[in-house]
């Protein structure tokens, strides 16, 4: 069997075949049992985001990575599926009793697949940041080996220490940390999984090793830093907290004076001798907050998430639509940071309403006082609002995303 590995090995040295195909598989079946909470660390919200999720947008977005299978126990589908959100893997596998049955089930469920990997990533979920850095050295270590790990020094004193007294020292020199993900080629890793028979192990490399594959180290990084207790969690939120992307948005809207005793505007019902017309309630401020947020994570604008044709939004409360916006903030992982409002108008006078409004707003938005702002403004009675016709409202907001 040995020899068959050795061979394959020769084969890659020689033709320096480039991974055409690789698919990354992101191990979410552990049951977590060292954390704490109700339901599996990978699953848990980590600074906003679940692990697996983190783990799966880290992989999607590395332009070499053709596909993503999730390997999760049965009975947390559901729980995975809360957790990705709108953000899907190309395939779902059921996990096994242990790790490497798992992962056998992973490796069996992409051989199916209709293009084959030529090679894989096998990751853990436990750790939700991956650098594009780590993926880059891995797969550029697949043009001449069979597997290659990712690996750190470990830069602490070492000591074997039994119920609480150092027995001894360990020397520090040559000791490495194996790290997640780690590469192969598929078919070996596969060949390797299927022939091995000793006891459970708790990566990839060491069966790898057990099967004689040609195994590189890469880099590892102290950022791949898994989750698995309490403080572990601290550590990572507070890296994942360090260095937010912010995303602008602006919005725009319109709506023109009607017959009607009040307008709404930011949720409250002004008293007017006239309303605003419109499909809903006309909330011309919530309508340019909401295209404000939409802007900001790139899902265009109110009306195609909520189409003015769709008799069903007839008479509907503005508030509907802000909420979906918010709602498709969290779940591309974002955090909405603050918004700005201005309302442009002849009459009514907003000022009396600008606490109101911003009460109105902030359990919809889940933000602080503070973090809202509602203006107004007249148009100088020039222009449409200035001829009393209308009200305008423009609105910008900021979000926070972790790339
Ligand atoms: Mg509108």
């Amino acid at each position: 069997m040995l020899t068959d590995y050795t061979l394959t090995s020769f084969t890659l040295l020689e033709t320096k075949m480039s991974p055409q195909h690789i698919t990354a598989l992101i191990m979410a079946a552990g049951s977590g049992v060292r954390f704490g909470g109700s339901i599996p660390k990978q699953f848990q919200p980590l600074a906003g985001v679940a692990p697996v999720r983190r783990a799966l947008i880290a992989f999607r977005a590395h332009p070499k990575i053709s596909s993503i299978c999730v390997v999760v126990s049965e009975q947390d589908k559901d729980l995975l599926k809360k957790a990705l959100g709108t953000d899907e893997p190309d395939f779902i596998a059921i996990g096994g009793a242990a790790r490497q049955n798992s992962v056998q089930n992973g490796l069996e469920e992409l051989r199916k697949a209709h293009t084959q990997p030529s090679h894989v990533l096998i990751h853990d979920a436990a750790r939700p940041i991956i650098p594009a850095k780590v993926i880059d050295d891995l797969i550029e270590a697949l043009e001449n080996y069979d597997a290659a790990v990712p690996v750190v020094s470990l830069w602490d004193t070492l000591s074997n220490v039994i119920d609480g007294e150092i027995i001894k020292d360990i020397p520090r020199d040559g000791v490495f940390a194996r790290q997640t993900p780690q590469a192969f080629n598929f078919s070996a890793i596969a060949e390797a999984h299927q022939n091995y028979s000793s006891s459970l192990t708790t990566d990839d490399i060491a069966i790898a090793m057990a099967a004689g594959l040609n195994i590189a180290t890469t880099s590892g990084s102290p950022l791949l830093h898994k989750l698995t207790t309490e403080d572990d969690k601290s550590l990572l939120e507070r890296l994942l907290n360090a260095h937010p992307t912010p995303l602008n948005g602006s919005g725009y809207d319109v709506h023109r004076f009607g017959t009607g005793n009040a307008v709404t505007l930011c949720g409250v019902k002004i008293p007017h001798d006239e309303s605003l017309e419109g499909h809903s309630d006309a909330d011309v401020a919530m309508h340019a907050l909401t295209d404000a947020i939409l802007g900001a994570i790139g899902e265009g604008d109110i009306g195609q998430h909520f189409p003015p044709t769709n008799p069903k939004w007839k008479g509907a409360a503005s508030s509907i639509f802000l909420q979906h916006a918010v709602n498709l903030v969290a779940d591309k992982g974002g955090r909405l940071t603050n918004v700005d409002i201005t309302i442009i108008c002849e009459k009514p006078k907003i000022g009396p309403h600008n606490t109101a409004m911003k009460e109105a707003l902030m359990p919809l938005l889940r933000l602080p006082k503070d973090r809202i702002n509602i203006k107004a403004t007249t148009s100088e009675r020039l222009g449409f609002t200035g001829r009393g016709e209308g009200i305008a409202a423009m609105a910008s907001a900021t979000v926070l995303v972790w790339e």
